[in-house]
């Protein structure tokens, strides 16, 4: 069967890619990247450009239209700007975006934009410098928050800040977040911490959720709904009252949103996964690396999109933890 045409399955159209280009960070957060005990994959093993390119390409036969740039951090993989510039000629495609810890982002924001990327996501789960370190590992704030304010100037827009919240880490800022929405023009989006990877700090007292994050920003004023459209992605949108930007909500565990789920994630060495919570992977790489057609690599992606589970089932389960570091699969 070739796939010409975007397939849609339980009336999910299955439109966007994640693209993991690198298992490598210059951080090294606590939820995501242990210091010791995770295993780089050696270079031959991770997709080239060319590779990725490639196959981006064939995925635009299968319906995807959106490509998000993960990690790793995408920024500090060699040559990545020259990558972005050869992605944005693919016409075929409506959206490239980028989610980056914004280390590295004060040198490369003019050139992002030169190749038309002007959404971005940034993660960063701390505004206070010593706290960032405790959680990532690295003494890097002043240099993100730099990052943050070149993005903003060079008119980066929306620039969304992810942060996860971690009971008794950094749930104390959580306001500070929140009225950061007042003074800046950005969109802070909470996100529940979720049990990815075979080393993961995820327990119920570190959990806490979209639903009591909400409750405490209450405390600060009325927070007004935005209607969301289909594109707008998982975040329930409102903003506080008196803000410049948006406050979202991206409750992964606690409210599963399984049955928009518009997502395929290909990791950085070339495994297809349709669910982020689930280790079933295709691998892309072999039959690349052998040569195959466009046809058969076409077939394998209907596949991961026909086989897409419907829901990941964490909320009756309860949470287990995937075996797959985030760091390769890129959130
Ligand atoms: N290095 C880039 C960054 O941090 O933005 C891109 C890759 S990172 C894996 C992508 C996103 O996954 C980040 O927003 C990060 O906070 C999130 N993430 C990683 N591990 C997570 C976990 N266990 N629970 C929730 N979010 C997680
Ligand atoms: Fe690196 Fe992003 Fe993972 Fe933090 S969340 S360790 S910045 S890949």
């Amino acid at each position: 069967m070739v796939i010409e045409q975007s397939l849609e399955k339980l009336h999910r159209r299955i439109n966007y890619l994640r693209l993991s280009v690198t298992d490598r960070c210059n951080l090294r957060c606590m939820y995501c990247m242990p210091e010791e005990g995770i295993p780089f994959l050696p270079h031959g093993d991770i997709l080239t450009y060319e590779e990725m390119l490639r196959l981006v390409k064939i995925s635009t036969r299968c319906g995807i239209r959106k490509v998000r740039l993960t990690g790793g951090e995408p920024l500090a993989r060699k040559g990545f700007i020259h990558f972005l510039e050869r992605l944005s000629d693919i016409n075929v495609l409506d959206e490239i975006t980028l989610t980056t810890n914004a280390v590295l982002l004060k040198e490369y924001a003019a050139d992002i934009m030169d190749c038309g990327i002007c959404r971005i996501n940034i993660s960063l789960d701390s505004l206070n410098p010593e706290r960032f370190f405790q959680i990532t590992g690295r003494d890097q704030f002043d240099r993100v928050w730099d990052g943050i304010q070149e993005a903003e100037r060079m008119g980066f827009n929306p620039i969304k800040i992810n942060v996860v919240a971690i009971k008794g880490v950094n749930d104390d800022e959580i306001l500070d977040f929140a009225r950061l929405t007042r003074e800046k023009p950005y969109h802070v989006r909470f996100i529940e911490l979720m049990p990815v990877g075979k080393e993961n700090i995820w327990s119920v007292d570190k959990f806490i959720s979209t639903e009591e994050i909400f409750k405490r920003i209450q405390t600060l004023g009325a927070l007004k709904p935005i209607v969301s459209s289909p594109l707008d992605g998982p975040a329930d949108r409102f903003v506080l009252d008196g803000g410049k930007g948006e406050i979202g909500f991206i409750g992964a565990l606690s409210q599963h949103f399984c049955d928009s789920c518009n997502r395929l994630r290909l990791t950085a060495e070339g495994q297809l996964r349709s669910c982020l919570f689930s280790d079933q992977e295709i691998d892309m790489k072999t039959p690349l690396r052998e040569g195959r057609e466009d046809d058969y690599l076409v077939n394998l992606i209907g596949y991961a999109i026909e086989n897409k589970p419907e829901e990941h089932g964490l909320i009756k389960s309860g949470p287990r933890k995937c075996i797959r570091q985030m760091s390769t699969i890129g959130g």
